[in-house]
């Protein structure tokens, strides 16, 4: 039986469970650790990014239900940095009194986009306009409704846009059906937006709910790029995006850490793009840019203790490092020395022992005095490292 979070202290060794070790959970470990919490993490991989610093490691996949039940067996309280998590098996656990937050329920809300979108509009909370697809002809029905361009997304499954395809014209529709087969998926509006923004967002058990200071996100190949805070948005905008993030973990009356993406539209209307139910990649910035870090806060709501408003200390820009187009395996980092002598420049390599296109091997993190400062610095960051094959 697992012991009450109530009857623990930090002295009491309390043991996280986080299912996956790539650099969230590394992160969330890193804090962790700060505190003298001890870490458990379940992940395929025995060379993951976490194994360096956790207490202990189960190597499996995140499905495997016996795994998942030995690192609850094994932790005080159970938490995941990856969506693949397996909701039915943590479901399993939370009815035997294991607390796992957020809740199993929540994750399976949010693993299928088409079930998330539908729980975001039952609750009047502002999505695009999104159809369930289930033939070509369907397409061309919702074609009429939003026009072109609209989006065709897989409903699970997906990261880093590999699940979207972008309908721009009749002639897409056949393709872009058959580069589905047999996934479930659904059709949604293309949002003109002007800016992308996320929000980090958590709640403990007692209810107090915390927003982190928002972020504007570009992407580049659908995969985030650049995160600069304070995002450039009117204080109307803020402040009702501030609402909706808070409104969303009402809703979902749950416990932990929540990144919501959201679009700001040219006629300045916000829509939910997606949730995440754990830290988020445009949170990262957190740790040298704010009070307190989203893996801290996460940590904080997941054992009940009280969650700090986080303040934006500076102006602050993360850029992610991904792998290069042009080739797989090993690598090396060249002009680290041109970057570290960058000022308040921080550079957080995740450890993975191979690079991917487009694989996220890293992060660099830049403050300044001035919004225009930290721009030029990220940049000059940026700039100064490449990834070679080693
Ligand atoms: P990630 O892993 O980065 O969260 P994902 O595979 O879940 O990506 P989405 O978040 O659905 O994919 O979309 C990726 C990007 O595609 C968005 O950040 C946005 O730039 C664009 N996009 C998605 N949906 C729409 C939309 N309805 N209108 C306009 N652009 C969109
Ligand atoms: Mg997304």
């Amino acid at each position: 039986m697992p012991a009450l979070l109530n009857e623990l202290s930090l002295h009491n060794h309390i043991k996280i469970g986080i299912i996956g070790g790539g650099q969230i959970g590394k992160m969330i470990a890193q804090e962790a650790k700060r505190m003298s919490l001890k870490v458990i993490i379940l992940d395929p991989s025995k060379d993951c990014p976490a194994s360096t610093i956790c207490d202990k490691l189960l190597i499996a996949d995140f499905k495997d239900e016996d795994k998942i039940r030995e690192l609850a067996h094994f932790s005080d309280v159970i938490t995941y940095e990856i969506e693949l998590a397996n909701s039915r098996a943590l479901k399993n656990l939370q009815l035997e009194n294991y607390p796992i937050y957020p809740s199993p329920h929540s994750l399976y809300l949010i693993q299928n986009k088409f079930r998330q979108k539908k729980f975001l509009k039952e609750n009047n909370l502002p999505v695009p306009e999104f159809k369930k697809i289930y033939s070509s002809a369907d397409l061309l029905v919702v074609a009429k409704v939003f026009g072109y361009p609209f989006m065709l997304k897989a409903c699970e499954d997906s990261y880093d846009g590999r699940g979207n395809y972008l309908i721009k014209r009749k002639e897409d529709i056949s393709i872009a059906y058959n580069s589905f087969q047999n996934r479930e998926i659904f059709a949604e509006k293309y949002v003109d937006f002007k800016k992308e923004i996320s929000i980090m967002v958590a709640r403990n058990k007692s209810g107090q709910i915390e927003t982190f200071p928002i972020a504007e996100n570009i992407h580049k190949n659908n995969v985030l790029d650049t995160t600069i805070v304070p995002a450039n948005i009117s204080l109307k905008i803020k402040e009702t995006a501030e609402i909706i993030a808070k409104n969303v973990v009402t809703c979902l009356n749950d416990i932990g850490i929540f990144g919501i993406e959201m679009f700001v539209s040219n006629n300045d209307e916000i829509f939910i793009n997606e949730i995440a139910p754990r830290p988020h990649n445009s949170g990262h910035y957190s740790i040298e840019g704010c009070s307190i870090s989203q893996f801290e806060q996460h940590i904080r709501s997941i054992l009940n203790f009280p969650l700090c408003k986080p303040e934006l200390l500076r102006p602050t820009v993360m850029k992610n490092i991904l792998g290069p187009a042009n080739f797989l395996g090993n690598y090396k980092v060249i002009g680290l020395s041109n970057l570290l002598s960058i000022p308040s420049t921080k550079i957080h390599l995740y450890g993975k022992s191979t690079t991917s296109p487009g694989r996220k091997l890293g992060h660099i993190t830049c403050t300044a005095p001035t919004l225009d400062e930290v721009i030029k610095r990220s940049s000059d960051a940026k700039n100064s490292i490449e990834i070679i094959v080693d």
